[in-house]
Formats: C-alpha cells, sequence, structure tokens
C-alpha cells in the first residue's frame, strides 16, 4: 500500500494538474495527453511500479531520416491505426532534426520496441521536461521567508561581462521591483535582467487568485543568480510553458531558436530536466548536444533533479561523457553538511551547492498549499537521513499563506543550480577565462568564495 505523500504519490497530483494546465493552454496536440512513464507506471494490476516521467499520449520521436521508414514498419504490424508524421513550420525545420510521429491507439511501448529491435530505428517517448524534476515540482513548495535573501546579495559586480541564458518559466510581471533584477546606474552599473516577462496575473489562478504552481520559478532562479553574480547579464527564456514544463523537443526547438536569434552565451543556465525511458539521453536534445559541441565558449549548467535517486537525469547526465562541456548540479542541505534528502546524485553528478531554503525574488500574494503537512522526510521516511529537512513543514494541504515583499523561501536543485552558475560567472570575471575553463578550475577545487566556501562535496 502506497505511503501517504511520497516522491510518487505527488508525481500523480503534479500530472493531473499538468494535464489541466495544458487544456486550459490548449498546449497539447489533438486530443493528446501526458501520461506516467515507464511501462506498468499506469497500471495498478501491474504493482508498484514507480512514475519517473511524464510523455506524450499518441506519439512517439524518432529522426527525421527515419521517419518514412519508421512509417512503414508501424503501418506494416498494424494497419488499422492512423500513423502520420507531425509537420513543423517551415522557419522551424532546419532547427531541430527530430520529428514526432502520430500513432493513434497504438501501444507505444510496443511501436518503440518494434522500431529499436526490428529495423534498428530511434524510437523514444516524447518526454516532458520540468523545472528540475521528473517528480513535476520542485522540491519543495514555496513558503513565506524567514530570514533575509539566501544566497546574501554580493557588493562586488562580480560576473561583469558574461552573459547567461537562463531556460525557465520567464520572468513575472514587475519583476524589477527587486534591486539585483533591475538596471542600477552609478559608478558600478549594472545591467536589467531581461527576458520573457509574463502578462500581469498570468501566474494566478483564476478562479481563486492564488499563485500557480511553478509560477516565479524562473524570476527566483534569475534572483539567485544575480545575488551570487550582480553584474552578469542575464535573459530568462518561458521555454517551459506548461506550469513549468514542455515537451523535450518543442523545449529544444525554443532554446535553438534563442540561441540562433540571442547568440550562444557564455553559460545556459537550465534549471529542468527529466528522468527518462530506460534512461537514455534525450533524443529531443541530440540537436543542442552536437550544437554545444560546436560553440566552445558555451557551457551548460544543468539541475540534477529533485528524485532523491541516482538514475541519471536528462540532460544534467550528459555532464558524465562531455564533462568539458556540461556541468550538472545537485543541492546541499541547508548546513552544507551533506546532500539534500530530495537531491538526485550519482556519478553523472558534477557539483553540489546549497539548495535548501534559499530566500529570493518571487511573486507578491497567495499561495494555496497542494501538499499535506509532513512530520518526516518524503525520501527517508522511517531513517532520517538528517533533521530538519524542507520536507518537514507544518502547512497543510488547502492552506493559504501570504508571501510578502514578492519574496519566498523554496528549495530544490534548480536553486543550486544558478548558485554553481554566478560562480562560474564570478570566476570568469576575476580571471578573464572562458566558461569550460573556469567550470574545471570550480570542479577541480580552485574557486574560492567567501560566503559559500567550504560548501562543495
Ligand atoms: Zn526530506
Amino acid at each position: 500500500m502506497r505511503s501517504h505523500d511520497t516522491a510518487d504519490t505527488r508525481f500523480w497530483q503534479q500530472l493531473n494538474d499538468l494535464n489541466v494546465a495544458a487544456k486550459a493552454l490548449n498546449a497539447l496536440p489533438g486530443d493528446s495527453c501526458a501520461l506516467a512513464g515507464p511501462k506498468g507506471a499506469d497500471d495498478p494490476g501491474l504493482g508498484r511500479i514507480p512514475a519517473a516521467y511524464a510523455y506524450l499520449s499518441e506519439h512517439v520521436l524518432v529522426h527525421r531520416d527515419n521517419v518514412d521508414r519508421a512509417i512503414r514498419v508501424i503501418r506494416r504490424d498494424d494497419a488499422s491505426e492512423p500513423v502520420h508524421v507531425a509537420l513543423l513550420p517551415d522557419e522551424d525545420r532546419d532547427l531541430i532534426s527530430v520529428r514526432r510521429l502520430f500513432i493513434g491507439r497504438r501501444d507505444i511501448y510496443h511501436v518503440i520496441e518494434l522500431l529499436n529491435r526490428e529495423e534498428d530505428i530511434e524510437a523514444t517517448p516524447v518526454h516532458f521536461i520540468s523545472v528540475a524534476t521528473g517528480n513535476l515540482c520542485s522540491a519543495d513548495e514555496p513558503v513565506p521567508r524567514i530570514g533575509p535573501l539566501n544566497p546574501p546579495l554580493s557588493a562586488l559586480p562580480h560576473g561583469r561581462g558574461v552573459k547567461v541564458v537562463v531556460f525557465d518559466t520567464g520572468l513575472v510581471d514587475g519583476y524589477d521591483r527587486h534591486s539585483w533584477l533591475a538596471e542600477i546606474n552609478g559608478p558600478r552599473p549594472i545591467p536589467k535582467v531581461d527576458g520573457d516577462v509574463l502578462k500581469p496575473g498570468a501566474e494566478l489562478d483564476v478562479d481563486d487568485g492564488s499563485i500557480l504552481p511553478h509560477a516565479g520559478h524562473g524570476t527566483f532562479v534569475a534572483g539567485v543568480l544575480r545575488c551570487v553574480a550582480p553584474a552578469t547579464t542575464v535573459y530568462v527564456s518561458d521555454a517551459m510553458k506548461i506550469i513549468g514544463a514542455g515537451l523535450e523537443d518543442q523545449v529544444c526547438l525554443v532554446i535553438m531558436r534563442t540561441l540562433k536569434a540571442m547568440g550562444w552565451p557564455d553559460i545556459i543556465c537550465l534549471p529542468a530536466g527529466t528522468s527518462t525511458d530506460h534512461d537514455k539521453p534525450l533524443l529531443g536534445f541530440s540537436d543542442f548536444r552536437r550544437d554545444l559541441a560546436d560553440h566552445p565558449d558555451t557551457l551548460l549548467v544543468a539541475a540534477a533533479g529533485n528524485d532523491g535517486k541516482d538514475e541519471p537525469f536528462w540532460p544534467a547526465a550528459l555532464a558524465e561523457s562531455i564533462p568539458d562541456m556540461v556541468v550538472s548540479v545537485g543541492a546541499l542541505r541547508a548546513d552544507g553538511r551533506g546532500r539534500a534528502c530530495f537531491s538526485n546524485y550519482g556519478d553523472w553528478v558534477s557539483v553540489y551547492a546549497p539548495g535548501e531554503r534559499m530566500v529570493n525574488a518571487f511573486i507578491e500574494g497567495t499561495y494555496s498549499y497542494d501538499y499535506d503537512a509532513r512530520t518526516t522526510c518524503r525520501f527517508h521516511p522511517h531513517n532520517p537521513s538528517y533533521l530538519g529537512c524542507p520536507c518537514v513543514a507544518p502547512i497543510s494541504k488547502g492552506e493559504k499563506l501570504d508571501l510578502p515583499d514578492a519574496l519566498a523561501q523554496w528549495s530544490g536543485t534548480s536553486f543550486a543550480t544558478p548558485i554553481v552558475t554566478g560562480l562560474i560567472a564570478a570566476y570568469m570575471t576575476r580571471t578573464g577565462k572562458k566558461s569550460r575553463e573556469a567550470a574545471k578550475d570550480l570542479l577541480q577545487g580552485r574557486l574560492a568564495i567567501p560566503d559559500l566556501s567550504g560548501l562543495w562535496l
């Protein structure tokens, strides 16, 4: 029997929220919806297979060169259902080389196995990428802050001359009321954080006006980054439009479009990702991975995810095969004495940084809590690895709390990611080194920042 409110039970509620939001935004093709993988995760009759990722129903992803052959194989196997390729607008066709195949009511895992096995055609589900977890939510829900900004706002113009693009949920209306996100003139001028600014009220529930799940995530991430490195030039994209999630090929398309328009920055900060079918790298990100290799001045810093497990989380797990190009970031607990309970871990995680109870820019308003109060850790309920993890919270489901001053306290590998991004940016300014070289120094422990030194594992 399921214990109450584990990482897994939260997944199903989040999946439901994702479908409600996707429907309201008309964000998915036809009658498609988000389902839970891997195979059997949605079947109570098969026993307990933990849900690990969300994917698009009725579709598989293949390389465009394999489209015709894949359609022939699928028809030969079962001609009773339609199968066709989803066409992309002309301007997008050359930006990504993967294509979605609509396969109707066929069993998606049967089709994937058929293509992989019989014809050696790579095919995968179309996974949802979400702001830092296959668990489809941040490590915890935002709460009213108790202390000051965490990390504190640096008084030095760290990051000057360094460009960072953050792919996340965009910026909330009025984000620049926070001085560290706004332009500052004077002896040490600081550029305003720029990006996709949401319409006023876009982050609020239409029924009761409360703050939507995952709203403010991109603003919070940008705030953490600018506290560590206040002079960094930052652009925040709203690539994850469906309550902090997006389909892998669509997110990759937004990334490729943005980089084509703006040029490749020094650092791409991606506080998002997903677990995948059979732990394989994301097929939808293959073009990005290839082009990253062609842009030696750009580094990807990506969140390791908040599922508290050691299975690879993508695209962060690319750090294992291309460590010079990708840094994957796990989270430390607040006292810096070990890994946070929610942080993923494993050989593919490059570095751990503070990720519990960060305090930064959010949305002014009321947050309505989705999950029950807990007295134990969600990930280690019977044998806590440490006391005081952020899972333990006295707030009850349905409770509403005001988040004053448009600030919140929040936890997740999503927020450890901009700390590492900011530290790399600061180090680049200080040394004149390029981002990949700076990251190499960081990973070898040669980076020392007074406020955060000693916290690296
Ligand atoms: Zn915990």
